[in-house]
């Protein structure tokens, strides 16, 4: 079908970004069983349900606009799981393992935000509010994970990745000199930053 208005670019987007909630709904538990820090796990488990409900709102805004929102798959998608799960086949520290996690499902929340904010822009020019407040209600979602995932990298498990085994195997190297320099990245902004922007702010 040719593609002749905004509104059909639209619909085409619409479709792709179904197919890759719907392949995140299959990657999620995985990600979720692969983590070993609680807060970690719980965050793919949290995000899963909310990815449901992403797949549902493009399902009612495709009934709206009258058209099926299969039929399309998201290569975009495959890839970032592809890489997600070469990652998983590394013979990696269970603490290195979650930060290369969290790298990559922050690849797939930048897409998807990327995505929606497009989707949902376009939607605005065509004046179709009720899609428009359904985008926007999964792209604050979307954001919110993404600054969850930064904040959790940041705050601790990059820290214990760059310690990596040594910390796991418990007392063989003196940790008392670690302590003490290590509760001052504590309560920063997170902000848009990506978990490997480590910032680290000693200068007082
Ligand atoms: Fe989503
Ligand atoms: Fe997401």
């Amino acid at each position: 079908m040719k593609m002749e208005t905004l509104q059909d670019l639209l619909i085409d987007h619409l479709k792709d970004l179904y197919s890759a909630e719907n392949q995140l709904i299959k990657a999620l538990p995985k990600m979720a069983k692969a983590a070993s820090n609680a807060e970690l796990k719980a965050g793919f488990e949290e995000h899963l349900e909310q990815t449901k409900g992403h797949a549902t709102r493009l399902e009612q805004i495709c009934k709206m606009l009258n058209v099926n929102p299969k039929g399309k798959k998201c290569a975009a998608m495959e890839g970032l799981i592809e890489e997600g799960k070469e990652l998983l086949e590394e013979d990696a520290e269970e603490v290195v393992l979650d930060a290369g996690l969290i790298a990559a499902a922050q690849k797939v929340e930048h897409y998807e935000i990327a995505a929606y904010g497009t989707v949902r822009t376009w939607a605005e020019q065509l004046e179709l509010d009720d899609a428009v407040r359904l985008l926007e209600e999964t792209l604050t979602e979307e954001k919110q994970t993404d600054e969850k995932l930064t904040e959790l990298a940041t705050s601790v498990i990059n820290e214990e990745a760059e310690a990596g085994a040594e910390d796991e195997e418990g007392d063989e190297t003196d940790a008392s000199d670690d302590e003490e320099d290590e509760d001052e990245e504590e309560g920063e902004d997170a902000g848009d930053e990506a978990a490997t922007t480590s910032h680290r702010g000693r200068g007082r």
